[in-house]
């Protein structure tokens, strides 16, 4: 029996070699050499950029420069029957993009190409490749803006953004990557393209098919060019810190805040106090604009028309909001490299993350009132853990949205499972959500039950089996 089971699996490898050298074989009359990865020229792929000296189980990595050769790489992998992961700037922190031995990689890095910034329709049109920064560098370049930034910035690729519906700094205000997504061309598993393209804004004949791309994290196709909505450039932007003694009055700050800008409110970043510490002294860069004996801190932006009104807007409603006991301190920001060092304090979470071991991250949503009481009872539940060293929560607040990394002195399983348990299990049927942003990948599958019902993940596996029949496209991501 165990020699028939050794014998199958031996013939399975075989098997597999042979389906991959012949896939190989069709794919060299398609790519050149150098979009062919192959052996030793894999030794440099990473699964992660925090795991620089990871190397890639994969078997081949293709690089396509064109949506043709995409569609081409995914008709073979379908016919085939070869799984293929999705490589964009590598910067999930879901462990979407960490390949297997049995699995391909298809990375859009060669497709890097920015087509047009379109000052009429105001959108900027690129191929997925694309760096956000050089994105946001390319639009600042004809006086607007792409209102999608966060830590990763100089990493993350557009289609990957795309792929993971990815929010940030200024959702407050702008929202998320799917209120962003003018047009999109896919191609699905079977190598399919569909291209809408469109730079319209209002389209309702018949459903919004790129809607169901957008957040899919490349398990339902991959995106190969985009449209998407820029805005007029802001011609000021104020910044400032407050502290809040307790939550309840972060929430009551944002909602004055929110109501006194006007429309104008673009960020609302809180920071518990132990991250704001972490994140302004050494190893972090930073230095604290205001002492560290304050239970909350908050930075908050505003991007508006007139530098110095807005300005002087800003230190009236921080002195306002001393006054009426929304803020325990508050410190505005008085020129641009001021504003950058305000913002290094939330955007270089390096040297914080540097303090974890093993660290786990997460990403909850919940309503903006109900963050604060969720922190404050998970929190003695994830130290009375004698593995767990430390505990950094900060988020997007304004948009319901908190992170937690936790530092630990044990990698196991077990205890990465147990504190699973711990931050997820109180979101059941609290009408929260077990990733706000982040996604959901290989390492939230367990737990997606705890944020959606059995009708919607049924539902969600049906739409799976529509598009990417044969689930060699992203395997194992989101859902079995
Ligand atoms: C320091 C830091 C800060 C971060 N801050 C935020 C934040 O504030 N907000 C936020 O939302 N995220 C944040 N992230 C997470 C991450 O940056 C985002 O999820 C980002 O959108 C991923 O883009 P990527 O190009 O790196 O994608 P990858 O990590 O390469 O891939 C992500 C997923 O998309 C798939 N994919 C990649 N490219 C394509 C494509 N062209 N078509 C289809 N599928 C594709 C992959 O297979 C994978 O499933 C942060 C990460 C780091 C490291």
């Amino acid at each position: 029996m165990f020699a028939r089971k050794i014998a199958k699996k031996i013939s399975d490898i075989s098997g597999h070699m042979a389906n991959i050298e012949v896939l190989i074989k069709e794919l060299r009359k398609v790519l050149a050499p150098d979009q062919i990865l192959l052996g030793e020229a894999l030794q440099n792929r990473y699964d992660h950029i925090w795991s620089m000296d990871v190397s890639t189980l994969a078997a081949a990595a293709f690089l396509p420069r064109n949506t043709s050769e995409v569609a081409a790489i995914l008709a073979a992998c379908y016919h085939h029957d070869q799984p293929i992961v999705v490589h964009g700037g590598l910067t999930n922190l879901v462990g979407s993009t960490v390949a297997g031995a049995q699995e391909m990689i298809i990375s859009l890095e060669k497709m890097n190409a920015i087509e047009e910034v379109d000052e009429s329709s105001r959108s900027i049109t690129l191929q997925a490749g694309v760096i956000l920064e050089a994105a946001q560098e390319a639009a600042a370049e004809k006086d607007m803006l792409l209102p999608l930034s966060f830590g990763a910035k100089g990493s993350a690729q557009m289609g990957g953004v795309i792929a993971s519906n990815a929010g940030g700094m200024r959702v407050v205000r702008f929202g998320m990557v799917r209120q962003m997504v003018l047009g999109l061309e896919v191609v699905l598993p079977n190598g399919q393209i569909i291209s809408s393209l469109k730079k319209i804004i209002k389209d309702n004949s018949g459903y919004d098919l790129k809607q169901l791309f957008i957040g899919s994290e490349g398990t339902l196709g991959i995106v190969t060019r985009a449209v998407i909505k820029l805005i007029e450039a802001p011609s000021s932007r104020s910044c400032a810190i407050l502290a809040c003694a307790h939550y309840v009055d972060v929430v009551r700050l944002l909602k004055y805040l929110d109501q006194k800008l006007a429309g104008t409110l673009s960020a609302f970043e809180l920071m518990w106090q132990n991250t704001y510490q972490a994140l302004t002294s050494p190893p972090s860069n930073p230095r604290p604009p205001l002492t560290y004996d304050h239970p909350f801190y908050v930075l908050v932006e505003a991007l508006g028309a007139d530098p110095e009104a807005d300005r002087a807007r800003m230190i009236l409603l921080l002195e306002n909001a001393l006054e009426l006991g929304l803020a325990s301190d508050a410190v505005p920001a008085q020129s641009e490299s001021e504003i950058r060092w305000f913002w290094s304090i939330r955007e270089e979470v390096e040297g914080m993350t540097s303090l974890c071991c093993n660290a786990q991250q997460f990403d909850i949503s919940l309503p903006v009132a109900e963050i604060g009481p969720y922190v404050e009872t998970i929190l003695p539940k994830l130290h009375a853990l004698t593995e767990v060293e430390r505990v950094f929560s900060f988020g997007h607040v304004a948009d319901g949205n908190v992170h937690f990394i936790v530092g630990k002195t044990d990698d196991s399983d077990a205890l990465k499972h147990r504190i699973n348990e711990i931050v997820y299990e109180p979101l059941q049927g609290s009408g929260g959500s077990i990733s706000a942003e982040h996604g959901i990948g290989r390492d939230k599958k367990p737990y997606l039950p705890y944020a959606r019902t059995e009708i919607e993940l049924a539902l969600m596996r049906q739409l799976r089996k529509t598009l990417n029949p044969k689930n060699n496209l992203n395997p194992g991501r989101i859902l079995d």
